[in-house]
């Protein structure tokens, strides 16, 4: 049973970067406007995730560590109108199996909240307490009982960059919630929340970015885009710049990628490829999220309509740029 939980784990965490996935957005999928990642060494030792969401109600916190155990899908034909960005109930449980887990939350509502400490999948203790309204994670010592799984993780340094790169992620997904990230007790990321994208764009890639940029807002009957393109004197020299979130979710889609470069083609460029950073919104049955574990891939079913509709808006606001 616990090699099996830890296996099964193994395929939704593989290292301290997919916690913070996880938990972020857990905290999102809670409501929260405002959230704090904070990690020491490469988030391998520590790492705390607070919200100030809805918390998770007493008698839903021993199950929400178990396998397949979500709030989130109460019907079978959610699974195509998914909104929230879990809904696979496997993230709570596959960190508990193979981390220290410490689990402080109490609701708006309720006067007291819960502290709950399990470890290597197995509970420590469950402590009614007074907490703050919303829920904050603390996950120590990652892998601490999976040697084989630590000995892969790489340098504190890499490990926190990889995390780094999922709060940029994130962040840019939720213009409407504050994030903060801090690594070793230093502040490396605050967004305020106010849905300012572009100020996003900034703190993140710098002034030169959020100053050479186009923005983007589009809508037809099926798909809308929002979001900001590079003027093409701006273009970068790999795939890294292009951020794309379909539906709120961050993904990567060669569809999409081929739909924007091919607008700036007629453009001579610096690079290959343009900076970018597209919301893109498809109405919920033409899209199947359900196709990786990491959920990074989707599965868009009018490929060719979804590719004009980008290809046309970005070749537009290209134009109307030249004239
Ligand atoms: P999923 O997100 O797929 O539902 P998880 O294992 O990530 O599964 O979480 C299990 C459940 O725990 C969620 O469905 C939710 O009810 C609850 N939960 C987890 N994190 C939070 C949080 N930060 N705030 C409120 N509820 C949470
Ligand atoms: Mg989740």
């Amino acid at each position: 049973q616990n090699t099996i939980n830890k296996i099964a784990a193994g395929e939704v965490i593989d290292r301290p970067a997919s916690v913070v996935k996880e938990l972020l957005e857990n905290a999102i999928d809670a409501q929260a406007t405002s959230v704090t990642v904070e990690i020491k060494d490469g988030g391998i030792s520590f790492l705390r995730i607070t919200d100030n969401g809805q918390g998770i109600a007493k008698e839903d916190i021993r199950p929400a560590f178990l396998r397949h155990s979500t709030s989130k899908i109460t019907d079978a034909r959610d699974l195509m109108t998914i909104s929230s960005l879990g809904f696979r109930g496997e993230a709570l449980s596959s960190i508990a199996a193979v981390a220290q887990v410490e689990l402080i939350s109490r609701q708006p509502a309720d006067i007291t909240g819960v502290r709950y400490v399990i470890e290597g999948g197995t509970e420590k203790s469950y402590d009614e307490i007074g907490a703050p309204s919303g829920t904050t994670f603390i996950i120590r010592n990652l892998f601490y009982n999976v040697p084989a799984r630590k000995k892969f993780l790489k340098a504190n340094q890499t490990e926190a960059g990889y995390i780094y790169t999922i709060v940029e992620k994130i962040a840019l997904s939720h213009p409407d919630v504050s994030i903060r990230f801090i690594n070793n007790n230093a502040s490396k990321l605050f967004t305020a929340g106010n849905r300012d994208l572009k100020n996003i764009i900034y703190n993140i890639f710098g002034k030169e970015a959020a100053q050479k940029v186009i923005e983007i807002q589009t809508s037809s009957e099926f798909a809308a885009i929002t979001g900001y393109v590079g003027k093409p004197e701006f273009s970068r020299g790999n795939r890294d710049y292009e951020t794309f979130f379909v539906n709120g979710r961050y993904i990567k889609s060669s569809l999409i990628s081929k739909a924007v470069e091919e607008a700036y083609r007629p453009y001579s460029m610096q690079h290959k490829y343009p900076f970018a950073v597209l919301h893109i919104e498809i109405q919920g049955d033409l899209i199947d999220v359900n196709v990786h574990p990491s959920k990074m891939e989707i599965r868009i079913k009018n490929q060719e309509e979804i590719f004009e509709f980008i290809h046309h808006t970005l070749k537009e606001a290209l134009q109307e740029r030249e004239s």
